[in-house]
C-alpha cells in the first residue's frame, strides 16, 4: 500500500493554492510534476559538475560524461534493452518518432506502406505523413471502435508484404486505451514490418519490457515520467540503429571528417550530435529511480483504483459522456458534458484550482470520429487522491449548473 500523503510531500507544487484554491493537478498526460530530488538533482548538477561531454580529459568533464552515462545504463536496465547503445537521449518522444521518419527516408521506396493508427498523437501521424510524401510510400490507418479500441480485424487485413513499417501508441494520450502491442508487433514481424511503439503516455504507468515485446523502436519523453522537460529516450535494436542513416550531423557524432569523406561514430554517439541536454538527461536517470522506489505494480495497483474510482463518480453526472470505453484503460479519462463546450467546464473548473485539459490532445482524427470539437481529459498519477476527485466532479457539477 502507497503512503500517499508522504509521496505528495515529496512533490513541492502540490502543496501550492491556484486561483486561491488547494492545486489538483490532473494534467499529468500532458506532463507530470517533479519530485524535490529530481529539482535536487538539477541543481546539483549545475553546482557541481556541470561540464560538456565526451569532450575535455578534464574532470569535471569526466565527471559529466560518467553521470551521462550512469543514466543510460539506469534507462537500460528500466526498460531492459539489450545494449546500452540502444538507448537513444532524445528531446522527447517528438524527436525520437522523427530520427526514425528520417532513418526510414532512405529506406521506403514508392508504393511501400506504412500502418499507423487512429489513436496516435499528432506527433505520430505527421512525421509519417512527411515520410510518404518523400518517398511516395502510401499511409495506411488502422481504424477505431466505438469505445475507442483499436479494430485488430481490420489491422490483420491491413497487412502485406508491402507493409515496411507498423506504428502504435502503447497508451492513447486522448482516451487512456492500452493497446495490444505485443499482438501487433508479433503480427507485423510476420509480415517483416518493422514497429514503432510510442510509448510517451505508457513509461509513467508501467515499465516496457522492450526485449520481450520484441519492438524494433521504442518512444517515450521524460517529462511525463517525473523527469526533466526537454530529455527523452528513443530505443532501437542495434541492427535497425546501424542501419538508419544519422539524423542530424555535427560534432560528437563523427569518427573523422574530412572534406571528402566523413565517416560516423559507432552507437549511441551516431544518432547524439551536438552538446545534449546533459544535466536533463542524468536527471532523468534520478527520476527512473524514484519511480522504481515507489514500485511500478504499487503505480499501477492504486492509479486502477483511482480510474475506477473516477469513473464512476463522473459517470453520476447527467449528460456525461465518457470516450474511451475499451476495457484495458490507464488513469486517464475524457468526457463532455451534453449541450456544453469542454473548455467551457475547464475555464471554469480551473477557477475552483482543477486542472485538466481541454481541447483535442494533438489528436484531431479521434475528435473527428467522434464528431466533437475536444474533449475535457483528466489523467491520474500516483500523487493523486480519490478526494481530489470528489474535488474535482464537485466542480464539474457546478460547472454544469453554472453554463447550462
Ligand atoms: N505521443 C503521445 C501519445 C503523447 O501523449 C505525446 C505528448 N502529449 C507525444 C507523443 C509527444 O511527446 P513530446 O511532446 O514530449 O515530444
Amino acid at each position: 500500500m502507497l503512503d500517499i500523503q508522504k509521496i505528495r510531500a515529496d512533490f513541492p507544487i502540490l502543496s501550492q493554492t491556484v486561483n486561491g484554491k488547494p492545486l489538483v493537478y490532473f494534467d499529468n498526460g500532458a506532463t507530470s510534476q517533479k519530485p524535490q530530488v529530481v529539482i535536487d538533482a538539477e541543481v546539483k548538477y549545475y553546482q557541481e559538475i556541470n561540464a560538456n561531454i565526451h569532450r575535455g580529459v578534464h574532470t569535471l568533464s569526466q565527471l559529466a560524461t560518467d553521470a551521462y552515462e550512469v543514466s543510460r545504463g539506469k534507462v537500460k536496465e528500466h526498460i531492459n534493452a539489450k545494449f546500452a547503445h540502444e538507448v537513444l537521449f532524445t528531446s522527447g518522444t517528438t524527436h525520437g518518432i522523427n530520427l526514425v521518419t528520417n532513418g526510414f527516408a532512405s529506406i521506403l521506396k514508392p508504393d511501400d506502406e506504412v500502418i499507423v493508427s487512429s489513436l496516435e498523437h499528432h506527433s505520430n501521424i505527421v512525421p509519417w505523413q512527411m515520410l510518404c510524401e518523400k518517398t511516395g510510400a502510401v499511409l495506411k490507418v488502422i481504424p477505431i471502435n466505438e469505445n475507442g479500441e483499436l479494430i485488430i480485424e481490420a489491422f490483420d487485413a491491413l497487412l502485406s508484404e508491402k507493409t515496411k513499417v507498423v506504428t502504435v501508441n502503447h497508451i492513447s494520450n486522448a482516451l487512456g486505451i492500452i493497446n495490444p502491442i505485443k499482438y501487433i508487433i508479433d503480427k507485423a514481424h510476420s509480415f517483416g514490418a518493422a514497429v514503432l511503439i510510442d510509448g510517451a503516455q505508457a513509461v509513467p504507468h508501467l515499465k516496457p519490457d522492450v526485449q520481450e515485446l520484441d519492438c524494433d523502436f521504442y518512444a517515450f519523453s521524460g517529462h511525463k515520467m517525473c523527469g526533466p522537460t526537454g530529455t527523452g529516450i528513443l530505443y532501437g535494436k542495434e541492427e535497425w540503429l546501424n542501419k538508419l542513416p544519422p539524423y542530424q550531423g555535427g560534432g560528437e557524432m563523427i569518427k573523422e571528417v574530412t572534406f571528402e569523406k566523413t565517416t560516423y561514430a559507432d552507437l549511441p554517439h551516431k544518432f547524439e550530435a551536438g552538446t545534449p541536454n546533459i544535466a536533463g538527461g542524468i536527471v532523468l536517470g534520478t527520476a527512473i529511480d524514484y519511480l522504481n522506489n515507489i514500485g511500478f505494480d504499487n503505480i499501477q495497483e492504486y492509479e486502477h483504483e483511482l480510474l475506477e474510482y473516477a469513473t464512476k463518480r463522473l459517470s453520476e453526472i447527467e449528460g456525461l459522456r465518457i470516450y474511451g470505453t475499451g476495457k484495458n484503460k490507464a488513469s486517464v479519462i475524457s468526457f463532455n458534458i451534453d449541450g456544453i463546450h469542454p473548455y467551457d467546464v475547464g475555464s471554469i473548473i480551473d477557477k475552483l484550482g482543477i486542472a485538466v485539459r481541454t481541447g483535442h490532445h494533438c489528436a484531431q482524427p479521434i475528435m473527428n470520429f467522434f464528431c466533437i470539437p475536444g474533449t475535457i481529459r483528466a489523467s491520474f498519477s500516483f500523487y493523486n487522491t480519490k478526494e481530489e476527485i470528489d474535488q474535482m466532479v464537485d466542480s464539474v457539477k457546478k460547472a454544469q449548473i453554472m453554463l447550462s
